[in-house]
C-alpha cells in the first residue's frame, strides 16, 4: 500500500507529463511531423560543443577515485568558488564559495531550501500563475501554498493582494525570474516595489520571511530588460539556480543555491542546506556535472534559435487574432484562451494535433502555454493548424 499523501500526488501528478506521454503516441498514430507538441520545457538547442569537449576532458584527465568519489554534501569548494566569483564579476556581489550549495538541479534546489526552513503548517506563498511544481515542494514539508491572485494581462505582482495575504505564518515567497508560464521578466521596479513590501511585513510581524528566487531562465532573455540579481535588493535572499536550460542539460541535474552571508540564520541555514542535501538522499550534486560547471562557466546556449521561434509564434499568433502575452524570456508564450474554460479549448486544440498546457496547472484560469523550445519547422507548420483553431472560434 502507498501512502495517503502519495495516493493523492499520484492522481493529481503534472498534467505536462501526462501530456508529454500523449503527445508521443499520437506521433505514433498522426506522424511526428503532424503533431505540434508545445507542452513540455525541454530545451531543443543542443549544450554548447564545448560542454561535451570538457566532461571528456575531465573523465580523462581526472584521478577516477576522486571523480566519483563522495565529497563535502555542499559540493567542491573550487567549483563554489568558481561560481561566487563569476557571479561576482556579473552581477557586483561579494560572495565565496560559503555562500554556494551546489544541487540536483532547479528542483533538488528548491526542496533543499524548504526542508531547511519550512515546520509543517509554516506557509509559502507563490505568484499565480506559478509553477506547478511548487505546490509539490511546499508540501514535501508540509508547508501552505499560499497564492497571490494574478494580474492580467501584464502579469506585473498584484500588491495589495500580496500585501494582504502575508501573515505571521508566511516562511517564504518563490518568484521565478524569467517567468515559467508567462515568459515575462519581473523588472527592477517590480522586485523594488515586492522587497519594501517584505521588509515592511518583516518588522511589522516580526518574522523572517525569506524570499526564494527560482532562476532556471536567466540566461533567456530575449528583449534588452535587465533581470536583477535578488540579493542585492533583499538580503533574506536564497537564489535557486540550473544549468538544466541555460547549458540545456536537464537531464543531467546540476545547479546550487545561494544564501548572501547578511541573510538571517546565515549560518545556520547554510549548515542546514549541506545536511537537507545529505537527508533528502541526493547526498551531494553530481562530481563530474559539478567539475563540468567549473570548466564551462562562460558557455552559453543558442539563444538566437529561440528568439527566431519565438517572434514567428508571437507574430503569427496575433495575426490569427489570438490574444498573447508577449514573451520576454524563458521560452514560453502565454496565450489566452477564446473561452473561459482553458482545459476545454486544450481539449479541441487536440482535434488539431496541437498540444498546449491549461493554464489551471498553474494556478490560473483562462489561458495556455506554449513550450516554443521545439524545431523552427514545427513552429512553421503548426501556424495553418492555429489558423483553422482560430476559425473555430470565429477569431
Ligand atoms: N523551476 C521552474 C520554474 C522550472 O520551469 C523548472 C523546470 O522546468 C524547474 C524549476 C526545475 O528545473 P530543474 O530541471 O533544474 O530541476
Amino acid at each position: 500500500m502507498i501512502s495517503k499523501k502519495m495516493v493523492g500526488l499520484v492522481k493529481g501528478s503534472s498534467v505536462i507529463r501526462a501530456m508529454f506521454e500523449e503527445g508521443k503516441q499520437m506521433a505514433k498514430k498522426f506522424g511526428a511531423e503532424n503533431v505540434f507538441d508545445f507542452s513540455l520545457g525541454n530545451p531543443n538547442v543542443p549544450a554548447p560543443k564545448a560542454v561535451n569537449e570538457n566532461i571528456k576532458k575531465i573523465v580523462d584527465s581526472e584521478n577516477p577515485v576522486v571523480l566519483h568519489g563522495y565529497m563535502s554534501n555542499a559540493g567542491y569548494e573550487d567549483v563554489r568558488e568558481a561560481i561566487a566569483q563569476s557571479l561576482n564579476t556579473r552581477f557586483d556581489t561579494a560572495f565565496t564559495s560559503k555562500n554556494i550549495i551546489m544541487t540536483v538541479g532547479a528542483a533538488g534546489g528548491l526542496n533543499v531550501a524548504l526542508k531547511s526552513i519550512l515546520d509543517p503548517g509554516d506557509e509559502v506563498m507563490v505568484i499565480a500563475p506559478y509553477f506547478g511544481e511548487y505546490k509539490n515542494y511546499v508540501s514535501n514539508f508540509d508547508g501552505v501554498l499560499v497564492a497571490v491572485n494574478p494580474n492580467p494581462p501584464t502579469f506585473e505582482p498584484n500588491y495589495a493582494d500580496f500585501e494582504a495575504k502575508i501573515s505571521k505564518k508566511t516562511k517564504a515567497v518563490i518568484i521565478n525570474n524569467p517567468n515559467n508560464p508567462t515568459g515575462v521578466i519581473y523588472k527592477k521596479e517590480w522586485i523594488e516595489k515586492l522587497a519594501a513590501i517584505l521588509d515592511r511585513k518583516q518588522k511589522e510581524l516580526d518574522t523572517c520571511i525569506y524570499l526564494i528566487s527560482d532562476e532556471p531562465y536567466r540566461e533567456l532573455v530575449f528583449k534588452d530588460v535587465e533581470v536583477p540579481y535578488l540579493t542585492k535588493y533583499y538580503k533574506n535572499t536564497i537564489v535557486g539556480y540550473s544549468y538544466s536550460k541555460s547549458l540545456s542539460l536537464p537531464g543531467e541535474r546540476i545547479g546550487y543555491l545561494v544564501v548572501p552571508s547578511e541573510a538571517d540564520s546565515f549560518d545556520d541555514l547554510i549548515s542546514a542546506m549541506g545536511v537537507a542535501t545529505r537527508i533528502l538522499g541526493f547526498v551531494n550534486a553530481p562530481s563530474l556535472q559539478q567539475k563540468l560547471i567549473k570548466e564551462s562557466l562562460n558557455e552559453k546556449t543558442d539563444i538566437e534559435a529561440y528568439n527566431k521561434n519565438r517572434i514567428k509564434l508571437y507574430e503569427g499568433l496575433k495575426a490569427l487574432g489570438f490574444e498573447c502575452v508577449e514573451p520576454e524570456g524563458a521560452f514560453y508564450l502565454f496565450m489566452k484562451a477564446p473561452i473561459d474554460d482553458d482545459m476545454e479549448f486544450v481539449k479541441v486544440a487536440k482535434e488539431y494535433n496541437i498540444l498546449m498546457v491549461p493554464a489551471s496547472s498553474f494556478g490560473v484560469k483562462g489561458y495556455v502555454r506554449i513550450a516554443y523550445c521545439v524545431a523552427y519547422s514545427t513552429i512553421e507548420r503548426s501556424l495553418p493548424q492555429f489558423a483553422k483553431l482560430a476559425k473555430r472560434y470565429n477569431l
